[in-house]
């Protein structure tokens, strides 16, 4: 019989190429490419993936080795999968190794064989826990931890993983906390998940209001039935309003996938702030759906993936990691929230998914739906100019109209004498919420929070007098440029106006809920930050006391903005709606945009409602727009703007951070290699800026100097990024990291 060969990227090593072994006869049914093996290398064995299979070799057959045996209990990556790796290495620019563990993120299964699984005997409450951490008990803590997680956990499991040996868990059963059975199929696998979305019945979610679609939404339902019916997969952008039911118009598109025998998967931002999206779609799928959560157990995560792969699920939904699912069977990926900033991955490959599931959905033949009420200005000049479909959702689902949107200028409220952190409009109409038993929602912006000066008088941001860039505060006294180096001290007056009333904007969550109760000491107020979330109880519990009336007002940072629908909700205030203009980044101005209209988008959900945006740039494009709800408006102005400073979609932009324990070798390397793209005659249409300070210049006694890259032209950011990997060659000390766009 003829040879059979394999060429195989051996993992974890920095050999950046494939390999070719022989595949031994007893081995041949059994590969495919994608699939994990274990072989000699050098002279250790080792793990690899076979990325192709083939049957002539250039290599002499003398020198090579067979593979030694396929890895066991691990999931072959699929096909699609692998492709997709090679993709992500030259698009990204990454090692063929880092780009297959990127779409690898399960990585062992644990025992299916166990037959021992380990339960919970009885309710354990935080007094339990604490008792046994007061008795040094870290083992049983830990144990009694992942269980309260999950139904059951094979002991196996438990042993290797946990590390909780099995005379422990013998003491532990003895002592009554939990018992050792047989495993149980899980009756419905979703419960699990769904107890860790704060769901303890399965009932509650079965109760599905079976919405007619109305014109708008059918319209974009049925375009894309004909696409699919006639062989057209594109891809889409859902650009509807807030309350329009885009989540109702892609339910309605995966229920056609799925009669025609595919597989959708759905990636929401964050699953514990969308789990209404979620609990809506396990209501009209069952336990069709899986549920990929970064919260699941390793166990959970691999049964979740066996089952997609086994094809036990139609519809997977999860963060952006949910796009390297294996389904074998892809016919739809939908985006949710397509802007949300979760969507980019910020370790190396630094993708976003958008990116990374155009490409998946072209290799598998499926199409792709980025759905958004305030689209990234990249994806909506796609479809301005046609490379993707716009389907358009104007009007609100229910019968409510957009909130009605003020802007209050807060210098005039200064002048007027009013130094409260609350305008007068804004006081006056909680005032009237609290009397008719109405909910509000106070809205403060944490980006960009402190980070830099601005005057409360004229509204000025302390600028750099060499750059046009905010200055950065660096240890309360410091105003520090981070494009040019300049500094000066903090100054006690504004250089604009000479008005005292200038500060940093410190004005955090915590203080404005002190101010919130003294101002209106009858409301019952919640605060729901990170900082309270982690502390007290989950997101979850949070907004569920308060969608059930437990309190008048809730106080939030960009948690409480994200997909919640609460129906008394009829007043929405915008604390310090400009904080995220000040960020200097080239997307400040779509944060700004983004975050006003989602907030004020919480407003009249049910009954209809008002907004009120407090700022000190009333004349921003972003918040002008934002306040007519008037997403065009925003983008003419938006594309304008990144047209005349060359950032994307117009340019591409790679940003490289170098990094070295050694400062003055950093700078010296920085510099170097600056200066020689600077004079290579193919670089010369880049514009390059740099090297300069990021806004933290030392972590973790590393220190970092930032180089931004410019080019219309992407495969040239390549090439610059080749050029810089060849400069580094020459300092030992310093390494980068890449960032495209
Ligand atoms: P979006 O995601 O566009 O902001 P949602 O999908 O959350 O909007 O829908 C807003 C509200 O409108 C939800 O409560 C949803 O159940 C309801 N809804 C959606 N479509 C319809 C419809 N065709 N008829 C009645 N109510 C609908
Ligand atoms: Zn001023
Ligand atoms: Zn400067």
């Amino acid at each position: 019989m003829k040879n059979l060969f394999a060429d195989i990227i051996v993992a974890n090593t920095n050999v950046d190429r494939p390999f070719t072994y022989l595949i031994p006869m007893n081995l041949r049914d059994k590969v495919t490419p994608g699939c994990p093996v274990l072989i000699e290398f050098g002279k250790l064995t080792k793990k690899g993936y076979i990325i192709d299979i083939k049957e002539e070799s250039d290599v002499d057959i003398s020198k090579l080795k067979y593979i030694k045996d396929i890895e066991n209990g691990e999931l072959s990556t699929d096909e699609n999968l692998l492709r997709l790796a090679i993709w992500i290495k030259h698009r990204y620019g990454v090692t063929f190794d880092k780009a297959i563990s990127t779409v690898m993120p399960v990585k062992s299964n644990v025992e299916e064989k166990t037959t021992n699984e380990i339960f919970l005997n009885q309710d354990i409450g935080e007094d339990i826990l604490k008792e046994l951490t007061k008795k040094r008990k870290v083992a049983w803590v830990r144990l009694l931890k992942e269980l309260k997680k999950t139904e059951s956990l094979p002991q196996s499991y438990v042993n290797k993983e946990l590390k909780v040996n099995s005379a422990t868990i013998k003491r532990m059963a003895e002592e009554g906390y939990i018992k050792v059975g047989n495993k149980q199929r899980k009756s419905n696998p979703l419960l699990p998940i769904l107890k860790s979305l704060g769901v303890e019945d399965f009932n509650e979610i079965q109760a599905t209001n079976e919405y007619i679609l109305n014109e708008e939404q059918k319209l974009a339902v049925d375009i894309f039935k004909k696409d699919f019916d006639s062989g057209n997969k594109n891809t889409y952008l859902l650009h509807g309003i807030t309350g329009s039911g885009k989540t109702l118009v892609f339910i309605n598109m995966i229920k056609y996938v799925i009669s025609k025998g595919l597989q959708a998967i759905v990636l929401i931002p964050e699953i514990s702030l969308t789990y209404q999206t979620v609990l809506r779609m396990a209501e009209h799928f069952k336990d069709r759906v899986a549920i990929i959560n970064s919260k699941l157990s390793k166990n959970e995560r691999f049964y979740q993936f066996d089952r997609i792969k086994n094809g036990d699920a139609d519809v997977i939904i999860g963060p952006r990691s949910a796009i390297f699912a294996p389904v074998k069977r892809l016919g739809l990926i939908v985006i949710d929230e397509e802007h949300d900033s979760a969507y980019k991955n910020e370790n190396v490959p630094t993708f976003n998914v958008r990116d990374v599931a155009g490409k998946l959905a072209n290799i598998a033949g499926a199409s792709l739906l980025l759905a958004s009420a305030t689209p990234t200005p990249e994806t909506y000049n796609r479809a301005v100019t046609g490379e993707i479909k716009l389907l358009e959702l104007k009007e609100r689902a229910k019968n409510t109209s957009l909130p009605k949107v003020s802007i209050v200028d807060m210098r005039d409220e200064l002048k007027m004498g009013n130094r409260s952190i609350f305008s007068n409009k804004l006081k006056t109409l909680i005032e009237d919420r609290l009397r008719k038993h109405e909910q509000v929602m106070l809205f403060m912006n944490r980006r960009g929070y402190s980070s830099f000066v601005s005057c409360r008088s004229c509204g000025e941001a302390i600028k750099c007098k060499h750059c046009d860039v905010t200055m950065t505060l660096h240890n309360n006294n410091k105003l520090v440029c981070h494009y040019c180096g300049y500094s000066i001290d903090l100054p006690k007056v504004c250089p604009s106006c000479g008005s005292r009333y200038i500060a940093n904007f410190g004005t955090g969550t915590q203080k404005l809920e002190a101010m919130t109760r003294e101002v209106f000491p009858s409301a019952k107020v919640l605060r729901m930050d990170t900082d309270s979330v982690s502390k007290k109880n989950s997101a979850n519990d949070m907004i569920r006391d308060f969608a059930r009336g437990d309190a008048d007002i809730l106080i939030g940072t960009q948690m409480i903005v994200k997909g919640h629908d609460f129906d008394n909700v009829t007043l929405v205030g915008i604390m310090a709606a400009d904080t995220s203009l000040y960020v200097s980044n080239y997307n400040s101005a779509q944060r700004t945009f983004e975050l006003l209209t989602q907030a004020a988008g919480r407003a009249g959900r049910a009954k209809s409602g008002e907004a009120v945006i407090q700022t000190y740039k009333p004349e921003n494009y972003a918040i002008v727009a934002a306040a007519a709800q008037d997403y065009k408006k925003y983008f003419e102005n938006e594309i304008a703007y990144r047209k005349l400073g060359g950032y994307p979609p117009v340019c591409h932009m790679l940003t490289v951070m170098f990094s070295s324990i050694r400062e003055e070798e950093l700078n010296k390397c920085a510099t170097a290699i600056v200066n020689t793209l600077k004079s290579d005659n193919i670089f010369k249409n880049s514009v390059i800026i740099g090297p300069t300070d990021p806004s933290v210049v030392k972590v973790k006694d590393y220190y970092r100097k930032l180089v931004y890259i410019k080019n219309a032209n992407y495969d040239i950011l390549l090439d610059i990024q080749k050029k810089i990997e060849e400069g580094l060659g020459s300092y030992r000390n310093v390494g980068a990291v890449y960032d495209f766009n």
